[in-house]
């Protein structure tokens, strides 16, 4: 597996790649490699002839506050982690050379950015937005790989690639989970035992939601009001939000109807540390 730091010459190889045939699939990642991420490179794996691994915490989807100073970082162990999961390629640039002085160029995707995590993380989405973009344009690829744990991504990305015009393919991989329910985040790391026993119950919480659904519920606001009193009864989280949306445009559902892709999604938070989780139905 081959290390690139250099926005130019990861474009140059990027370049040489297409030039020659190959597909290249992109797996953009804050590093801090788990199985999610695993996951993820393994479904580029079958998706590319060329799987590029980018790893760069990016300092503009941070807000004020937020734990970009801490965030985990261990390049070494991450190295390992994508050639044993199938990476050909680890880009990793320094923050100097994604954003050099004077940088001032901003992708938003208006509305939906302000939705869910945009509206508790104003600028979150501007950010991801924007280093998607430059991604794209320095590793070229043909098709890009994410997550559905962070589904609002998902659908903010979408978007971008439509309206821009970007002609490259979105892959989403399921979410990845503990034994236990808790979705795989670089962010566990900072859970005291006290909270990761706890942190399970986000997930089921959700599967109660979607258990209702199922059952006929068709008030959002029954389904919110049992995701709420699941998860504030049996730990110490203090949440965000708990919402039910269309899935697509992230609208919020009052009432759900046949036919309507659901997304039941959450943000809470144990201490400091802030989680997410979401379900994705069908009615
Ligand atoms: P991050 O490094 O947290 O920015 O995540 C990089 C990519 O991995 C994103 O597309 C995430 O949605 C995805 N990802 C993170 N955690 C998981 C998980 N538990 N299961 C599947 N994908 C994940």
């Amino acid at each position: 597996m081959k290390t690139i730091h250099e926005p130019h010459l990861m474009q140059r190889e990027a370049d040489e790649l297409r030039s020659a045939g190959k597909r290249i699939a992109l797996v953009p990642t804050m590093g801090a490699l788990h199985g999610g991420h695993a996951a993820l490179i393994r479904e580029a794996r079958t998706r590319g002839d060329v799987v590029v691994v980018t790893l760069f915490v990016n300092p503009t989807q941070f807000g004020e506050g937020e734990d970009f100073g801490r965030y985990p970082r261990d390049i070494d162990r991450d190295v390992l982690r994508v050639s044993d999961a199938g990476g050909d390629i680890l880009f990793a640039p320094e923050t100097t050379s994604m954003y050099p002085p004077g940088y001032q160029t901003f992708v938003d995707v208006e509305t939906l950015s302000r939705r869910l995590e945009g509206a508790a993380r104003p600028g979150h989405f501007r950010g991801v937005s924007t280093v998607v973009t430059k991604l794209f344009n320095i590793a070229r690829p043909h098709c890009a790989v994410f997550g559905q744990k962070d589904a609002q991504q998902v659908v903010v990305l979408r978007r971008m690639v439509r309206d821009l015009d970007l002609g490259i393919e979105i892959i989403v991989v399921p979410t990845v989970r503990e034994q236990d329910g808790l979705a795989m985040s670089s962010r566990n790391a900072y859970l005291t035992p006290s909270q990761r026993g706890e942190a399970p119950v986000l997930y089921r919480s959700l599967r109660k939601g979607e258990d209702m659904i199922r059952a006929g519920e068709r008030s959002a606001e029954a389904v919110v009001a049992r995701v709420t009193a699941e998860i504030t009864a049996h730990s110490s989280a203090v949440i965000d939000y708990v919402s039910v949306a269309e899935a697509e445009s992230l609208d919020p559902l009052p009432t759900l109807s046949p036919g309507t892709p659901v997304l039941v999604s959450l943000a809470a938070r144990f201490g400091a540390t802030r989680l997410i989780d979401n379900i994705h139905i069908r009615l």
